[in-house]
């Protein structure tokens, strides 16, 4: 079959680090289909700018009828799902958008490649993949002595942001049941590294520190998450994609649980080291801690057992490698935090990118 893939949402954070990783390694053409919302960013292409193998499409996975000719025109072995609306406080102070592209974007998607799977040999229909990228968030919240998240624990969304996940998941676990659709599911825990738009934690702490803002930090920052450095996610992916049988979900962690002012204080102390202020104190008195996040789930945990025994798949990197590699990324790319802090990010498009 050919080798060629579609992904979607390859713009943003952890789909462009596929993308590069993918081209990097020689894999095959792909396909990147963004809307280029505020997330996403062509500046993070900007090595993959020229290279033939990667072909870039701005449009919505929600115009089914868009999604088919990509399907027809570019035959692919397989589509893998990163678009989405992904921040869930922007989900709490305007759900519209995450139930458009997470709920009914995701179903025009379905729609679109159960036409073109049906449309293949059977041989081709075999080889082919949905992998629907989930994350951690649909199974609720965990007190502290609770067992991590197993493939298995009940579904219990608590943002608008894991309910619009949750329902995009039970889509693609519909589509495999009633259609026979060869589909894949991954669920994954807080993800960090290059490209992070920079308002989630880590990217933000980053930010805001150097700028000599303050670190905000909800409540008392006891809240505990799962840490994967992206690239490790990534290379599950791929392996789940090379090796996953149809219709199983995978959850995918870093077995690094951490409450979120440890990681605040964590970075702060390296920028203590890699970039001190110049009043020679410490950024962490820059802390401030703010009013908690409405329904703020206490604690997340995943057990990536299962890819771990069945795929044979294990992060790379620890906590400390990655933090490390990460906080670097940020020094030396502080034009890519200006381009996105100002919003010039938005002209990239106009400013750089030829369409094709
Ligand atoms: P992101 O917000 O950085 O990027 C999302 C991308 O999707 C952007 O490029 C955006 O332009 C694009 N997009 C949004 N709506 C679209 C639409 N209707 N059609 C086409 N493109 C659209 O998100 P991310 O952090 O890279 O997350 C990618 C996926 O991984 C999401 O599905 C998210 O739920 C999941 N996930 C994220 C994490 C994490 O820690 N970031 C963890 C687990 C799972």
């Amino acid at each position: 079959m050919n080798k060629t893939i579609i992904v979607t949402g390859g713009a943003g954070f952890i789909g462009a680090n596929f993308v590069l990783a993918w081209i990097k390694q020689g894999l095959g053409p792909i396909v990147n289909l963004d809307k280029l919302t505020y997330a996403g960013n062509l500046e993070n292409l900007v090595e993959v700018q020229h290279n033939p193998e990667h072909i870039f499409v701005h449009g919505d996975i929600g115009d089914q009828s868009l999604v088919a000719e990509l399907l027809a025109k570019h035959k692919p072995c397989a589509v893998v799902n990163f678009a989405a609306e992904s921040h869930v406080d922007r989900s709490i102070h305007g759900p519209a958008d995450f139930i458009q592209t997470n709920v009914v974007g995701t179903f025009h998607l379905l729609e679109a490649v159960r036409a073109y799977w049906g449309s293949l040999s059977l041989e081709n229909r075999k080889d082919f993949r949905f992998l629907h990228v989930s994350t951690d968030e649909v199974y609720g919240s965990l007190g502290k002595t609770d067992a991590a998240f197993t493939e298995t624990h009940p579904y219990a969304p608590n943002s608008p942001y894991s309910a619009s996940k949750a329902s995009s998941d039970h889509l693609v676990r519909a589509y495999h049941h009633t259609y026979g659709m060869p589909t894949l599911t991954t669920n994954c825990s807080n993800n960090y590294g290059p490209h992070h738009f920079p308002e989630k934690l880590i990217p933000l702490v980053i930010h805001n520190a150097l700028a000599g803002k303050p670190l905000p930090i909800y409540g008392t920052g006891h809240q505990v998450r799962d840490w994967l450095y992206v690239e490790d996610h990534c290379a599950a992916i791929r392996r789940v994609l090379e090796a996953g049988q149809v219709g199983e979900v995978y959850n995918i962690g870093g077995w690094n649980e951490k409450p979120n002012i440890e990681i605040v204080k964590t970075l702060c102390r390296m920028l203590d080291e890699k970039k001190p202020r110049e009043d020679g104190k410490s950024y962490i008195d820059q802390i401030a801690h703010v009013e908690d996040r409405l329904g703020h789930d206490q604690r997340y945990a995943i057990d990536a057992t299962k890819i771990a025994t069945q795929l044979g798949w294990k992060p790379k990197e620890t906590f400390e490698t990655g933090i490390e590699k990460t906080v670097n990324w940020y020094l030396d790319h502080q034009d890519w935090v200006a381009n996105v802090v100002s919003g010039e990010y938005r002209h990239w498009v106009a400013k750089h990118y030829a369409e094709r």
